[in-house]
């Protein structure tokens, strides 16, 4: 077991030296399951790759435990690795291929006879031992290759993407094991995956990336509730968040938020970090998530300052929720939530408030979290 770190860590591929990992900085704490979460092409997979030892790092130092392993094999990493498409030895037996490392390391055949049955029954794929693997299904298929990485107690464990391959259910299902195989095996891990479900689900903290940099490392709840950045806030929870611009505007004591089409009525707090960045008078986006919003008519009343009219398009049925689409003018949509109680009609006017203490404000062109 061990800490793993990324010390200005770069990836240039090609004649080109196209960037696709960018100056990548991270501490992965021992013992910790750390999710890489990222659209197609970020760089996710390289960053695993490099630590694996699978690519070579084109600039900057990684480290596990005390160890600057840049320069070391795969081997001399010490790490286990599940794969996507599994990776298993269509030739050999469940059993064969789940000992196939502990061969190569030569342990005593009783040692090994052992660590393989024990990895099959956590796994339960203890009926399957002298199948092949084309003999099984995905999800057991992804067992056995769990089963070969959890043989022996690696420095860390990385995954790339291990579930694609699995139907809705029985990823759901693997999921929850993996993570509590890793409560047994408290082993440092790293978990790929373009699915922010998962990583929400799976991550004691989640590492968002975009185009080969670094977006924002935090706990999954810091991460749905306070994205550093647009980019985030776009790509972290469905639907994703709702963006509007306006401009703040000073009201006697209070700060209101201006579009052509309604005022919103700032918190103090937001108004005076707002003031701290004298951007009162300025434009900024507001965001804010569809649960954020309430159609109670009390909630209305009493908020008759964070109030937003417009025509609902449509409602997606959820199944406890809608989620209503409502057109709000400047060409812009606010999905907002409601429980299935409520009944509108398409096209219908209809009213929101907003909890503004939820609100929160982005810089119009740096596009970062204000307050
Ligand atoms: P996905 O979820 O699609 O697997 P990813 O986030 O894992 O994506 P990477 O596979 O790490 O992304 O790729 C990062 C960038 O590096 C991409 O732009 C990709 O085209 C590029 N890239 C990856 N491998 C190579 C290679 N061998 N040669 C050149 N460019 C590469």
């Amino acid at each position: 077991m061990a800490k793993i770190l990324f010390n200005h860590v770069y990836k240039r591929y090609g004649k080109f030296k196209e960037v696709a990992v960018n100056d990548f900085n991270l501490q992965v704490e021992d013992g910790e399951f750390l999710v890489f979460v990222g659209p197609s092409g970020c760089g996710k997979s390289t960053t695993l790759r490099m630590l694996a030892g699978l690519e070579d790092i084109s600039d900057g130092e990684i480290y596990i435990g005390d160890a600057l392993v840049n320069d070391y094999s795969p081997k001399e990493r010490d790490i286990s690795m599940v794969f996507q498409n599994y990776a298993l030895y269509p030739n050999l037996t469940v059993y064969e291929n789940i000992a196939f490392g502990l061969r190569l390391r030569k342990l005593p055949k009783h040692e090994i006879d052992l660590s393989v049955k024990r990895a099959a029954r956590v796994l339960e794929i203890d009926n399957f031992l002298d199948r092949k693997p084309r003999e099984l299904s995905g999800g057991q298929r992804q067992r056995v290759a769990l089963g070969r990485a959890i043989v022996r107690k690696p420095q860390a464990f990385l995954y790339d993407e291990p579930l694609s391959n699995l139907d809705a259910r029985l990823r759901v299902q693997m999921r929850a094991e993996i993570i509590s195989l890793h409560r047994k095996m408290e082993v440092t891990s790293i978990y790929v995956t373009h699915d922010q479900v998962e990583a929400m689900t799976m991550g004691d903290r989640v590492v968002v990336m975009n185009k080969g940099v670094i977006q924002q490392v935090d706990t999954p709840e810091l991460v749905y509730n306070r994205p550093n950045n647009i980019f985030v806030a776009n790509f972290i929870g469905n639907p994703p968040m709702n963006f509007i611009p306006g401009k703040l505007l000073e009201d006697g004591e209070d700060v209101d938020f201006h579009t052509n089409r309604f005022a919103l009525r700032l918190t103090d707090k937001h108004a005076a970090q707002l003031r701290k960045h004298q951007l009162v008078g300025k434009t900024v986006i507001l965001g804010i998530r569809a649960e954020h919003m309430s159609f109670e008519s009390y909630e209305l009343e009493q908020h008759s300052r964070s109030l937003i009219t417009g025509v609902l398009e449509f409602g997606e049925f959820v199944g406890s929720d809608r989620y209503y689409h409502l057109e709000i003018g400047m060409d812009s949509l606010l999905i907002a939530r409601a429980h299935t109680r409520y009944q509108f009609n398409n096209g219908m006017k209809v009213s929101v408030a907003l909890d503004m203490e939820k609100a929160l404000f982005y810089h119009r062109d740096t596009e970062i979290l204000l307050t």
